[in-house]
């Protein structure tokens, strides 16, 4: 007997697994997703513009700043050489009263003053000329007074202008702070804006391809690709059944490590273990093969191409993931990718012909037959040692 929490969950699991295997993309979703990727592209292109415009503020801000400083710097340039002028005055001025000061006190040596006192022609006259010393000196005091108050003053404004200084160069790091922060999250929308564009430039492609396809068989955007596919399964070409790999071996004769002179069935893409492999084409799946000793898990779809029939094979997979006689679209992971680390002996000994991780993909004529064509004639790959990143 079942308990009953554990038939819900099995009912929901078999829910899950049922509406999972299903594609429920349609023509008109694979487009709502492209206008969903062009409206994120423009609002990653707004959050751009907005983070630039805030770094070309935050410059700004450190330009007026710099400048500032250096305004304040010349200043106090000004400031200092006010301050030596006056202390030269200061110098001046208090020998002048140091000398009429010695004037008063020691009268000695042909002190210019002393002549002067010593001419007066009367008392009066040399209390009168007494008095014009004492004033003169009294004058020099109050000047040398004044020139002391100014200096102070100025240390005053130097000591302001140093700390207005200490305050912009503050201002200036927490905007460079700001500003190192500022370029991660403006590299950060970079990669997202070219992650986007990538997805953009891959689903217009997706959809190209489809487009044709409903074209052809008369389908309505909102009906689901299977089931257009399925009406007459008529491919319009093949694409990269990987979105990156770097191309290691050609189709063709080769001399091979393991077995000498053969011909090289297909074309070897080298890629990491467990990445997606995709149908190359709409098709069926025709064939598969697991843990074979040579090839390792094997996937072979038929295809008809502009009303030719063909069939495309995956080698050294490391999982399949489709079933006989299933539909298949470019959209499609049929499998993951192997040739190498566990897939490559030490798994029980299977696939023993691969030397490394990589994608072995064959292009074959007819739905049945052993003729293996050039792919190169039917997928768009770059040249050997050139890597791809994307389907096209
Ligand atoms: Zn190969």
């Amino acid at each position: 007997m079942m308990k009953k929490s554990t038939k819900v969950l099995f009912i929901i699991f078999c829910i899950f697994s049922f509406t999972s295997f299903i594609n429920a993309d349609t023509l008109k979703h694979l487009k709502d997703e492209l206008a969903k990727d062009e409206a994120n592209q423009a609002s990653i292109e707004s959050k751009q513009k907005n983070v630039q415009n805030k770094i070309k503020s935050a410059e700004n801000e450190i330009k007026t700043l710099e400048q500032n400083i250096e305004k304040y710097e010349n200043e106090i340039d000004d400031l200092l050489n006010q301050i030596d002028d006056l202390e030269n005055d200061i110098k001046t001025k208090q020998s002048e009263i140091d000398s009429l000061l010695s004037f008063l006190q020691v009268s000695s040596g042909d002190n210019v003053y002393l002549e002067y006192m010593f001419e007066a022609k009367s008392l009066t006259d040399f209390i009168y000329r007494g008095a014009v010393v004492e004033e003169i000196t009294r004058h020099n005091d109050e000047l040398i007074d004044e020139m002391f108050a100014m200096i102070e003053k100025n240390k005053n404004l130097q000591a302001e202008l140093k700390t207005k200084i200490t305050k912009s160069e503050e201002s200036i790091k927490d905007l460079e702070k700001k500003l190192k922060e500022y370029d991660v999250s403006l590299s950060d929308l970079e990669d997202a804006h070219s992650d986007v564009a990538a997805d953009i430039k891959s689903r217009k492609k997706t959809i190209e391809y489809y487009e044709k396809i409903y074209k052809e068989n008369n389908c309505k955007e909102d009906i689901d690709l299977v089931e257009c596919i399925t009406n007459a399964p008529n491919a319009t070409g093949f694409v990269r059944p990987l979105t990156k790999g770097t191309i290691s071996s050609e189709w063709g004769y080769r001399i091979c490590p393991v077995h000498g002179r053969e011909i090289h069935s297909g074309i070897d893409i080298a890629v990491a273990m467990e990445t997606p492999v995709y149908a190359a084409a709409v098709g069926t799946v025709s064939g598969i093969t697991r843990k074979s000793r040579c090839g390792g898990n094997i996937v072979t779809i038929n295809h008809t191409v502009n009303g030719k029939q063909y069939r495309s094979v995956y080698m050294h997979l490391a999982s399949i993931n489709v079933k006989m006689g299933q539909i298949v679209d470019i959209t499609t992971v049929i499998g993951k990718s192997g040739g190498g680390g566990y897939t490559l002996r030490r798994n029980g000994g299977w696939d023993t012909c691969s030397t490394g991780s990589h994608l072995h993909f064959t292009i074959k004529s007819g739905w049945s037959g052993s003729t293996t064509l050039n792919p190169r004639n039917f997928v768009n790959f770059p040249a050997k040692g050139r890597s791809f990143s994307s389907r096209w």
